[in-house]
């Protein structure tokens, strides 16, 4: 698993880098040609090819489908290390290795393992690998929920969470809101009263917007980039910013984009334009509560214990789980660090999580 793992990580494959995502998905699919399944590419133009994986093949018609979501791109820009992989201290080091390569290696030894064991899934298995997930998922959301409709459960290879790789049976619903000032230049000395000041209005909506934060009902409102205004003795007639929100509850959600959508300038004659808005709606517990427990029994006849967890940020898996389709999230690596430098993932644990896997895609 983890020679597997090095060459995966050695491919990079930055979200927005069509040539070197699609490079790394034809790595993956000849994995899964030489294990017999059958490999389709959906081709985009833009982003990496998005690739849709069926194991078992079979004749006669499968009782249903089980959909295993992962995604191909990672966070990182090329050569973004000197070393890009390598082991040490019990540990796969290397950018993509926690989220979400690990998660690719696991899936491909849980079909290694029924195929040891003679197990054929009654379900029919359908993999997606997609290209656009740490972006947003734009080009592939349509795919994911497409097959999600006719899948029976949504099991999920994002990272697990903490060293003791508890899955996801819940995670907040996420968007981006942007917030575009118009304002009207004039000299700051000669005539400040002919002027309206586009950055001093963005900055009274920050201070407006996140006092809607509640943290305590999972609302989180977080101004994240601030741009405006071009010299001091100008007053700026133009500013933008763009505004993380996040909600553990539809409703909540649905509040804080009204919400956005009706503020109204506070100084008088700016102008104000506020676009995009939740993106992911909120994975509810409700949706991954049978899955966990059937995991939990799983582990438990593996002699370890699996626990939960409700995390603020997003996956595909809320996409899923919002048509109401079960589904259970973190289910791959156990590890640290992900998006950062000093991503990794728990050598040991790579094994277990496949037979988890394994466990589930026989059992379900
Ligand atoms: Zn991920």
């Amino acid at each position: 698993m983890t020679r597997l793992l090095g060459r995966f990580v050695r491919e990079e494959s930055p979200s927005f880098d069509k040539i070197a995502v699609d490079r790394f998905g034809r790595m993956v699919a000849a994995e899964w040609k030489r294990r017999g399944a059958g490999v389709t590419l959906l081709r985009q133009r833009e982003r990496g090819d998005h690739i849709r994986v069926e194991w078992p093949l079979r004749k006669n018609r499968a009782r249903g489908q089980i959909l295993v979501l992962g995604h191909l791109d990672t966070v990182f820009g090329r050569a973004s290390t000197r070393a890009p992989f390598r082991v040490s201290r019990g540990r796969a080091w290397g950018p993509g290795t926690f989220d979400m390569k690990g998660g690719l290696v696991i899936a491909l030894f849980a079909v290694d393992a029924l195929v040891a064991a003679g197990i054929l899934p009654e379900k029919r298995i359908v993999f997606l690998w997609t290209s656009d997930e740490e972006i947003g998922s734009q080009t592939s959301r349509a795919v994911i929920e497409r097959e999600a409709r006719h899948s029976d459960a949504v099991l999920v290879l994002e990272p697990a969470l903490g060293p003791q790789g508890r899955v996801k049976t819940g995670r907040k619903g996420v968007g981006e809101i942007e917030v575009i000032v118009t304002g009207r230049a004039a000299h700051a000395g000669l005539n400040p009263e002919d002027g309206v000041n586009a950055v001093e209005e963005i900055s009274l909506q920050i201070a407006r917007v996140t006092r809607w934060n509640d943290p305590r009902r999972g609302i989180t409102v977080n101004a994240g980039v601030i741009e405006g205004g071009t010299r001091t003795n100008v007053i700026p007639d133009h500013a933008r910013a763009l505004i993380d929100v996040r909600a553990s509850r539809p409703e909540d959600m649905r509040a804080l984009e009204r919400k956005f959508r009706a503020i109204r300038p506070i100084l008088k004659g700016a102008i104000l334009e506020v676009r995009g808005g939740f993106n992911r709606p909120p994975m509810e517990r409700k949706t991954s509560v049978a899955l966990y427990k059937k995991a939990r029994a799983l582990s438990e006849e593996m002699g370890i214990s699996l626990g939960e967890a409700f995390v603020g940020g997003g996956s595909d898996g809320n996409f899923t789980a919002a048509l109401g389709v079960p589904t259970l999230d973190g289910l791959g690596a156990i590890g640290e660090g992900a998006h950062s430098s000093r991503e990794n993932v728990v050598v040991r644990a790579l094994p277990e999580r496949a037979a988890l896997v394994a466990g589930l895609l026989a059992a379900l």
